[in-house]
């Protein structure tokens, strides 16, 4: 062997070796990992509360853009200083009771001009499995509440609802039979974490079964950890993973809400698994990546 060849064999053989370290390193030190994830996030706001605004404003210094609203129609403020209320628990005790202020047309209107989605959470918060189909008041109030908000949302917002969460998650299999007749998603009750992964689409019949995280201030740091296990099979795994929020308040959070400090923890742990804005989305978001999809084969 040349003197030549001999060098060019160990300069090519130093260039490997380093071309090897910096696959390595790329690898090791590139976190939030650079891989765009198999699966979905839809941040799902749940009643309206007027806290959702500064949500909204936190997720936007993230970078995530999109969420889903669920608003009862008749809880739209008309405007900051005229607001609409939640009568609603102040605590564990279900006879304590106080208004919580919600959002206004306005503020709803900055929000989905900014990326969000407003869906149905009914009109006026009524548990809906109380209502007896068989009486025809009942039957009334009950499809008043789960049509109205296709109507009036659309007129308002200029977007159909595609999805409906019941408030309290509660509807008799009767009832959730005829919102499926309505809406393509449906939201029918809190996920375990062996469940969490919505597979809407490879089975249709997913969409209106979807099951939902809920993370709120009891036992948030037990939920995050559930949570990254989660987003870890979703990040390979072409599913979607609702999770769902309440009030987001410093000021006197429920054990239902969170804090603005955790809704900042969640997002972290967002972006930890590389979930971007293009993976964070909403239901109108998620209505048509399941049609495209089934457009195209
Ligand atoms: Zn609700």
């Amino acid at each position: 062997m040349s003197m030549d060849r001999v060098v060019r064999l160990a300069l090519a053989t130093a260039l490997g070796l380093l071309v090897f370290l910096a696959l390595i390193s790329i690898n090791y030190s590139s976190k939030p990992s650079a891989k765009k994830p198999a699966g979905y996030v839809i941040l799902e706001f749940d009643d309206g509360y007027a806290e959702i605004y500064d949500a909204f404003k936190i997720m936007q210094k993230h970078g995530y853009t999109h969420a889903s609203l669920m608003m009862p129609t008749a809880f739209i403020s008309p405007s900051t200083t005229h607001r609409q209320y939640f009568y609603d628990m102040c605590g564990d005790d279900p006879w304590v009771c106080d208004y919580f202020e919600t959002l206004s047309y306005a503020e709803i209107r900055q929000m989905v001009d900014g990326g969000w989605d407003v869906q149905a959470h009914g009109v006026s918060h009524i548990p809906l499995s109380t209502l007896d189909l068989k009486d025809s008041t009942d039957y009334r109030s009950f499809m008043r509440e789960i049509l109205t908000p296709k109507r009036v949302l659309k007129e308002w917002f200029g977007q159909e609802p595609v999805a409906f969460t019941p408030p309290h998650l509660g509807l008799t299999d009767e009832q959730w039979k005829i919102v499926c007749q309505h809406y393509e998603f449906v939201v029918r009750r809190v996920a375990e974490e062996e469940d969490a992964l919505n597979y809407v689409f490879d089975n249709p019949d997913e969409r209106q079964n979807m099951r939902a995280f809920h993370v709120f201030y009891q036992g948030f740091d037990e939920q995050m950890e559930a949570l990254d296990r989660i987003l870890t099979k979703l990040e390979t795994e072409k599913a979607v993973v609702i999770i769902l929020i309440h009030r987001v308040s410093d000021q006197d959070a429920r054990g239902w809400d969170i804090t603005t400090q955790e809704l900042k923890e969640l997002l972290s742990l967002l972006e930890k698994h590389g979930f971007t804005d293009e993976n964070v989305i909403n239901y109108s978001i998620l209505h048509q990546l399941v049609h495209s999809e089934e457009w195209s084969t």
